[in-house]
């Protein structure tokens, strides 16, 4: 059985490297590549797609796993064995159901789209992309439907990026969720004079910021022996080994939130990235447990500890160094209150934490709408802005404000918008934990010792990498199951502190 699980293994990791060349090919077309290059880098990716969808689901591949399943397992349910079984298993059983045709077929559409949507986008011109969301819709109802499901395409998809959650399970938790952010969001609306965000705006040199950033993500614990920081368009992380995770961020002239709070975000993907155990490199255990709890990490490092008061204090005297004479006139009460200013916006990744949940769901109706098809593509900008208008009050006067703000059509992603809104609820549940077992985090934040912060996080949660399902890691990590309360106490007592209602 040794021999037959390193043979795997060994298969495995070549499927990996090929991963991780398509990774790079991907991270080089939103960072460097030339617009002209599009149609060649589709055509590369969606052959090396193939290429490892081909040796991934060889009929030997399904052979060995279906061998050594129940040998792994009896080594014990935490071995590396078992849970190497076990992830490789998931994958496998939902790859091999899709036809190598349709794999190359999906790569190369959404290598086409990216291009679409990135000219599309900078016009502000839904009718240059719809006809490459028309085709993704179609393609993902196709997936759902290889995959099988009950009741919603929906829940297939869902699938792929949070194992065992369904779209009856998201409805009422949104609707809790939403019950109890409106009686806050009319709060903060009613006293929104009292606090004001115009230190964070004006002129800042773009050089300057990225500068910036790359100094804080080094002081959260951002290993750039082991990463590095870009510039595109729309911010991501990619892991392209544990030791090359790589982040970007958008720097904005006259808005230096984007820069900094993205940055924070897309590090703490990194730092979740980088904290998987090196024995889990090349094998189907290195990575997150879900997209909801990497995005857990993400939004802990960006708001829990980003936004805090004391974190106000550590960093504003980088701010004075980075950008002489403009905060001067400044305290950390008032940076803190500006970078927490809550008013309703248009675009989802500059929203603040308490309307941000209201983007999700706004994008888990039309999507659920599009898929079940009850929603034709042609009218969803529509729909878009009616919905816009509902939540927000407002409409937007462009598509790049609204239907088109998002990359992740694009890229194929349907289905995947609620691990955002999961990642909210999951980060505000590890913060009480944490703080509870560390007692409590302002005082580590304020002297800038976030390695005790990271430790913890390292310990309890990233070097799992992927050994375990969502549920029962969060049962192990925090002894807790997914919550809305812990996140609506959060927002309710940090923002009536702010507003003062
Ligand atoms: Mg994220």
């Amino acid at each position: 059985m040794r021999d037959k699980f390193n043979l795997l293994k060994k298969k495995y990791s070549e499927v990996a490297d090929i991963s991780s060349a398509t990774s790079l090919l991907h991270w080089d077309q939103q960072v460097y590549m030339p617009s002209g290059g599009t149609a060649a880098r589709a055509r590369a990716t969606s052959a090396l797609e193939e290429l490892a969808h081909r040796k991934f689901t060889a009929p030997e591949t399904g052979k060995l796993i279906a061998d050594l399943y129940d040998w792994a397992q009896s080594l014990g349910h935490d071995s590396f064995e078992a849970s190497y079984l076990r992830a490789v298993k998931r994958d496998y059983d939902k790859a091999a159901k899709l036809p190598p045709a349709f794999v190359a077929e999906f790569s190369k559409t959404v290598s086409e789209a990216l291009g679409a949507w990135t000219k599309a986008r900078a016009d502000s011109d839904f009718s240059a992309f719809s006809p490459y969301l028309s085709k993704i819709l179609d393609l993902n109802i196709r997936k759902a439907e290889i995959f099988g499901f009950e009741k919603s395409p929906y829940d297939a998809l869902l699938d792929i990026y949070e194992p065992g959650v369904k779209k009856e399970h998201i409805e009422p938790l949104f609707k809790k969720l939403a019950d109890g952010l409106k009686p806050i969001i009319k709060n903060i609306n009613a006293n929104s004079d009292r606090v004001s965000g115009d230190c964070l705006r004006g002129v800042f040199d773009e050089d300057a910021q990225l500068r910036l950033t790359g100094e804080i993500i080094k002081d959260l614990g951002y290993d750039l022996s082991r990463g590095r920081q870009d510039r595109s368009a729309h911010p991501f992380t990619v892991g392209v080994s544990i030791n090359d995770v790589r982040i970007t961020t958008r720097t904005q002239k006259e808005y230096l939130p984007a820069a900094i709070y993205g940055s924070i975000h897309e590090c703490g993907h990194a730092l979740y990235a980088q904290g998987v155990p090196p024995e889990f490199e090349s094998t189907p255990l290195c990575d997150g447990a879900s997209l909801g709890v990497h995005e857990s990490q993400s939004r802990f490092w960006e708001n829990i500890v980003g936004r805090s008061l004391s974190f106000s204090k550590w960093v504003l005297p980088k701010y004075r160094a980075h950008f002489p004479g403009k905060f001067d006139h400044i305290s950390p009460e008032d940076l803190y209150k500006a970078v927490n200013k809550s008013a309703p916006s248009f675009i989802r990744v500059e929203a603040d934490e308490v309307t941000y949940n209201l983007h999700i769901m706004l994008r888990f109706e039309i999507e659920t709408l599009l898929l079940e098809r009850r929603l034709k593509v042609a009218d969803a900008p529509e729909f878009w802005n009616a919905r816009m208008k509902d939540y927000f009050g407002l409409t937007p006067r462009k598509a790049s404000d609204g239907i088109l703000q998002d990359i992740h059509w694009s890229l194929g992603s349907m289905g995947y918008f609620p691990t955002y809104t999961l990642g909210n609820l999951l980060s505000a549940q590890i913060h009480n934990k944490l703080s509870a077992e560390l007692g409590g985090m302002d005082a580590l934040i304020e002297k800038g010792d976030f390695h005790t912060i990271l430790g913890w996080l390292r310990a309890k949660i990233h070097t799992h990498g992927r050994k375990y399902l969502p549920d029962e890691l969060m049962k192990k990590a925090i002894n807790d199951e997914l919550r809305v309360e812990p996140f609506l106490d959060y927002i309710k007592s940090k923002y009536s502190g702010i507003y003062k209602f």
